[in-house]
C-alpha cells in the first residue's frame, strides 16, 4: 500500500481501498512510514480520530473549517522546525535543481561584501551579546537579540540590547522587571508591546523548564513564544554553534528569488525559500549565506531600487533580475568604487 500511495501521492483512492488496514494501523505510524503530504495527514487524522471527539464539533462545516485552518500553521511549524543533519536540508527527493553559475554568483557577492561594513556586520545578532557573560547568559542574550530584531532595523535592536545589558540581561532579572519598565527599555523596537509579553513568557518558560538556559534544539526553541524557525536556526548557530538550517529573513528571501535560487517559481514565504535553498545549497555554506545575503541586501540589492549598475552579478550577466527595478549608480559612491576596482581586477586577470 505504501508503494501505491507513493505513486499516486495526492490520490485518496488508494487510501480508500486500503481503508480497513489503515484503521488497524496507528495513524502516526502510517504517516511517518509513507511520508504522507500534509493534506493527507490532516485528512487521516480527521477520519481516524474517535467519533466521540469528532462529535464535539457542532457540525461538519466546523470540522472542515478547523481542518483547513489547522493545515496551514501546523504544516509550517512542524516542518520548518525540523532540524536537518544531511548534506542538504531535505531528506525527501530534491525539488529544486541546482541553479547555473551559483558558485560564481556567490563568489561575486563575497567580493562585494569584502568590507563587511553593512549594519548587520556591526550591529547584528552576533554583535549584541556580552562576551564576558557566563555561557548560559550569553546564549540567552543571543535569543533576546533575535527576538527583538524581528522587523526591526539592526541599529535599533543593537541600541535596545545595550540598554537591556546595562539594566541586567539575565532570565532572573527580566522576570523581576515590570512590563512597563521593560517596554521603556526596548522602545522603539517594532511591536515592542508584544515583544515585552514574549520576553516575559519566554523567561518564565526558561526558568521553569530549562534551568534558566535556552533549549538546544530548533523544536525546543520554536515552542517559546515569539520564536519562529528563522530565529531558531540562527540561535542554534550563534548560541550553540550548531548548523541546523538557513536563517531566511526578508533579505535572503528577496535576493534568493531575484537570483532564481528558489526554482522556477518564486517562493511566497521565507520558509518556502529556506526549504528551496536547502534542497541544493551545500550544508557547509548555510551559515555563511545568511550573513552574506543580509548585508548584500542592506547595501546593494535593496528591496526597492537595487543598485544593479553597481553589482558584479549584473556586470557578469548572471542575475535574471538585473536592471528590472534598479536605481542608477551614484558616481563616487562606496559600492560603485568597490565594483569598479573588482571589475578592473577581473579584467586584468583575463588579459593575463
Ligand atoms: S543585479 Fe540587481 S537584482 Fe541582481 S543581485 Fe545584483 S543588485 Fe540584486
Amino acid at each position: 500500500m505504501f508503494l501505491v500511495h507513493k505513486t499516486i501521492k495526492k490520490s485518496y483512492v488508494t487510501i480508500f481501498f486500503e481503508f480497513p488496514s489503515i484503521l488497524n494501523l496507528n495513524t502516526q505510524t502510517y504517516i511517518t512510514k509513507v511520508g504522507a503530504n500534509c493534506r493527507t495527514t490532516q485528512w487521516l487524522r480527521t477520519v481516524t480520530q474517535p467519533f466521540s471527539s469528532r462529535e464535539l464539533s457542532p457540525n461538519s462545516m466546523d470540522v472542515k473549517a478547523k481542518t483547513k485552518a489547522a493545515e496551514k500553521p501546523s504544516t509550517c511549524i512542524t516542518k520548518s522546525c525540523q532540524e536537518s543533519d544531511g548534506s542538504h536540508g531535505s531528506t525527501a527527493a530534491r525539488k529544486v535543481a541546482t541553479p547555473d553559475n551559483w558558485e560564481k554568483v556567490l563568489d561575486n557577492i563575497r567580493r562585494m561584501r569584502e568590507g563587511r561594513d553593512a549594519p548587520v556586520d556591526k550591529m547584528g545578532a552576533n554583535q549584541c551579546w556580552d562576551k564576558n557573560a557566563p555561557p548560559k547568559v550569553r546564549r540567552f542574550q543571543v535569543l533576546v537579540s533575535l527576538m527583538l530584531s524581528s522587523q526591526t532595523k539592526d541599529e535599533i535592536t543593537f541600541n535596545a540590547m545595550q540598554r537591556l545589558r546595562e539594566h541586567g540581561l539575565t532570565v532572573e532579572n527580566l522576570l523581576d522587571t515590570v512590563p512597563e519598565l521593560l517596554g521603556k527599555i526596548i522602545y522603539p523596537v517594532a511591536f515592542w508591546k508584544k515583544k515585552v509579553s514574549y520576553l516575559h513568557n519566554t523567561c518564565t518558560a526558561l526558568a521553569r523548564d530549562h534551568d534558566h538556559d535556552i533549549p538546544d534544539s530548533v523544536a525546543g526553541l520554536c515552542k517559546l513564544p515569539g520564536v519562529g524557525p528563522k530565529m531558531a536556526h540562527l540561535t542554534m548557530e550563534i548560541a550553540w554553534g550548531k548548523l541546523t538550517g538557513i536563517g531566511v529573513d526578508t533579505h535572503v528571501h528577496r535576493i534568493s528569488n531575484r537570483l532564481r535560487w528558489t526554482g522556477r517559481k518564486e517562493t511566497s514565504t521565507p520558509e518556502a525559500t529556506r526549504a528551496a535553498l536547502q534542497d541544493w545549497l551545500p550544508k557547509h555554506l548555510w551559515g555563511e549565506v545568511n550573513l552574506l545575503l543580509v548585508g548584500f541586501g542592506q547595501q546593494t540589492c535593496l528591496p526597492v531600487g537595487p543598485k544593479c549598475s553597481e553589482c558584479l552579478n549584473s556586470c557578469d550577466k548572471l542575475c535574471p533580475a538585473a536592471g528590472v527595478r534598479s536605481s542608477p549608480a551614484k558616481p563616487g559612491s562606496k559600492s560603485s568604487k568597490r565594483t569598479a576596482s573588482v571589475a578592473s581586477q577581473q579584467a586584468g586577470k583575463k588579459k593575463k
